[in-house]
C-alpha cells in the first residue's frame, strides 16, 4: 500500500518535490541530513510511506519500523560515529518536541550526546 499524505514535508522530500541531501536510500526509506543540524552528524531517516508518528508506523507496520531502525544503524557506521556513540531519537507529540507529523528517526553523532535530553 502506498500512503502518501498532501501538504506533508516528508512525503514532498521523499517524492522528490522539495531537495534534500540524501545520505541513504533503500526501498522502504530515505535518509537525509537535518536542515537544522543539532549535532555534526544529524540524519533523520523516514519510511517512504507516510504514518504520522513511531507508534502507529509500529502498530501498523512493525518490519518498517525496524526497516527505519535498521537504516538508522547504518546511516552510523557510514558517518563512523560507532564507536563514539551515537541517539536514536523519535520525538513523538508536540509536548516532546515533534514538528513534522511524519514519522523520522533522529540520528545524532558526532559529539558527547548528553543525558537527560532536554
Ligand atoms: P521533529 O521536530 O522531531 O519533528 O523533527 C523535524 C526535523 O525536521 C527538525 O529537526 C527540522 O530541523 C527538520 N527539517 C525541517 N525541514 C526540513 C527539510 N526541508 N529538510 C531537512 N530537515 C528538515
Ligand atoms: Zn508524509
Amino acid at each position: 500500500m502506498i500512503r502518501v499524505t498532501a501538504d506533508c514535508l516528508f512525503c514532498k522530500i521523499v517524492a522528490g518535490e522539495i531537495p534534500a541531501t540524501v545520505v541513504m536510500s533503500t526501498d522502504t526509506t530515505l535518509a537525509f541530513r537535518d536542515i537544522n543540524p543539532q549535532a555534526p552528524t544529524h540524519v533523520v531517516v523516514v519510511p517512504r510511506a507516510h504514518y504520522p508518528d513511531a507508534a502507529a508506523l509500529a502498530a501498523a507496520d512493525p518490519a518498517l519500523a525496524g526497516e527505519v531502525l535498521r537504516t538508522g544503524a547504518a546511516v552510523a557506521e557510514q558517518e563512523g560515529v560507532v564507536e563514539s556513540g551515537y541517539r536514536m531519537v523519535f520525538n513523538t507529540g508536540r509536548g516532546a518536541g515533534q514538528s513534522v507529523f511524519h514519522v523520522h528517526l533522529h540520528v545524532l553523532g558526532g559529539r558527547p550526546i548528553t543525558w537527560p535530553p532536554g
